[in-house]
């Protein structure tokens, strides 16, 4: 059912992610001069007061440790820290976003149904205050009749990661870049999470992990668990194309010639999506080149899937280049990790089916909303089994479905939390990311203060800190 709208966006918050940009050519400066005289045990950076940062000493435990800082676990570090918790965030690239940034999806979605704003917080918090300081226009989201991805918010990713780095920091959460979760252990009340950094391996202790790595990495290394479907969908490689005019090309006799070069085998069927050369070339790449046959899921399954989306990349470009009107042909820009949609989830407390999400269950743990049509994208690369909802219809995510079963102190959240593929096709977008993101970390920091399971924690508990924060939060129906 349509919710009632709860909270409307806070200007404040808008105001207060553009101070931090302010705070993040600060940032900037101050790890300029930081690489010279730093010590080397350290584990993270954190900002103090005056928008400099200071080095975490090595041995520093944490009350919350997300691992990730993709949409789930840049929202869910914010908010833990925001609500208290001493907490560290740790990604293992050297940006944050996730998918937005590093695999160029860079048009977050959907945070209103049937024009209603369903998903604020955090998240759109970080999202319109990069749209504003683009002076780029929002969406008209009260014409709900659109096709949904007119509905989804563009964002400069150089922008976004920028005003994310700030906010994190901003927060009081410590961030660490360029390492890589490789073992969790719980002992003695407390997880002990060994991360693979530049300086080799260090182990830090922290009352909660929240997984936010879309894999389930944590939780599967943890021994927890995890879900995945016999048939993976399709990855994509975003790229912007340039060097041509599109207005000048003869689509006609570059489709002959495209499967003419699938026929030689010089182009393989689905290297451009649908094997439409014209939509590839007048959307200048964007989603338009699918992946198929790949396992993002482990280190081997991701080198696999990067250098088969390059070599789609390279077959596309040769040919391009032989064509009348495309001599120039260029990528401009190409992302730098293929897109994974599918790996793992976890198993969780509770599972969102596809019934579920789709008659828009009120759960009674129910954390956040979640809005999109089922998207499965064929495994065989075959098109898409697109179905949006009913009209009125707005699912929503429950706590159990972030926290694995079997496991104490550990969370999950974003495209790893637990559900059936169909509900995920849906449930993974970032706008529901960021939201079950935003509320992990409410749980966990509640979990570390009242020294309870993030199972325990009282739904009224968790519901009042998320909409102190900023939060739409679905009251129960019961
Ligand atoms: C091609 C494509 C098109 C899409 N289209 C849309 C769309 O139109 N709109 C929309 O809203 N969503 C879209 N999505 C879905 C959406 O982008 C993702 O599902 C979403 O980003 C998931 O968020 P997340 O935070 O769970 O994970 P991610 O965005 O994947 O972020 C995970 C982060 O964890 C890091 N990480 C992973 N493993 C480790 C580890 N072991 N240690 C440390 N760090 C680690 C990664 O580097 C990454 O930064 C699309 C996805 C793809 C691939």
């Amino acid at each position: 059912m349509v919710p009632e709208p709860e909270s409307a966006p806070r200007p404040r918050s808008r105001r207060s992610f553009i101070k931090h940009s302010m705070a993040g050519t600060a940032l900037t400066a101050a790890l300029g001069t930081m690489a010279a005289g730093s010590a080397p045990a350290w584990a993270g950076v954190r900002q103090t007061a005056g928008a400099t940062l200071e080095l975490e000493p090595a041995d520093a435990s944490y009350d919350v440790l997300v691992v990730g800082g993709g949409p789930a676990g840049l929202c869910a570090a914010i908010q833990a820290a925001r609500a208290g918790a001493k907490t560290l965030l740790v990604e293992k690239s050297g940006v944050l976003g996730g998918a937005i940034v590093l695999n160029g999806v860079n048009f977050p979605g959907l945070f209103h149904a049937w024009g209603k704003q369903i998903i604020a917080g955090i998240g759109w918090d970080l999202v319109t205050a990069a749209v504003d300081l683009c002076g780029q226009a929002l969406p008209d989201f009260s014409d709900y009749t659109r096709r949904h991805w007119h509905l989804q918010v563009r964002v400069d990713r150089a922008v976004f990661a920028a005003l994310a780095d700030a906010a994190v920091l901003d927060a009081g959460a410590a961030l660490l870049f360029h390492a890589m979760a490789a073992s969790a252990v719980f002992e003695d009340g407390r997880w002990r999470v060994g991360l693979a950094t530049k300086e080799g391996m260090r182990s830090v202790p922290a009352r909660v992990v929240i997984d936010c790595t879309g894999d389930a990495n944590v939780a599967g290394i943890a021994g927890f668990a995890r879900r995945r479907s016999p048939a993976l969908q399709p990855g994509s490689i975003m790229a912007r194309l340039g060097g041509y005019d599109e207005q000048a090309l003869d689509y006609e006799a570059l489709q002959r010639a495209y499967t003419a070069a699938v026929e030689r085998g010089e182009l393989r069927s689905g290297d451009a999506v649908n094997n439409n050369i014209a939509q590839l070339l007048r959307s200048r790449g964007d989603n338009t080149m699918h992946v198929v046959g790949i396992d993002g899921a482990s280190s081997e399954g991701k080198s696999r899937a990067e250098v088969l989306a390059r070599q789609q990349l390279l077959r596309l470009f040769r040919f391009c280049r032989k064509q009348p009107g495309l001599e120039q042909f260029q990528y401009d820009w190409f992302a730098m990790e293929c897109g994974i949609r599918e790996t793992f989830t976890i198993e969780g407390l509770e599972t969102v089916t596809v019934r579920d999400y789709t008659s828009g269950r009120v759960w009674d743990d129910a954390v956040c909303y979640s809005f999109y049509p089922i998207d499965v994208h064929r495994p065989s690369g075959d098109g898409i089994d697109i179905r949006p909802l009913e009209e009125g219809m707005v699912p929503t995510i429950p706590r159990g479905a972030l926290i694995p079963r079997d496991s104490r102190n550990f969370l999950a959240a974003g495209r790893c939390a637990s559900g059936e593929q169909e509900a995920n096709s849906a449930y993974r977008v970032q706008a529901s990311c960021m939201a079950m993101g935003q509320a992990a970390g409410g749980i966990a920091a509640l979990a570390v203060q009242r020294n309870e399971l993030p199972a325990e924690v009282p739904m009224e508990a968790v519901r009042a800190l998320l909409r102190n924060h900023g939060a739409i939060v679905p009251e129960p129906q019961g």
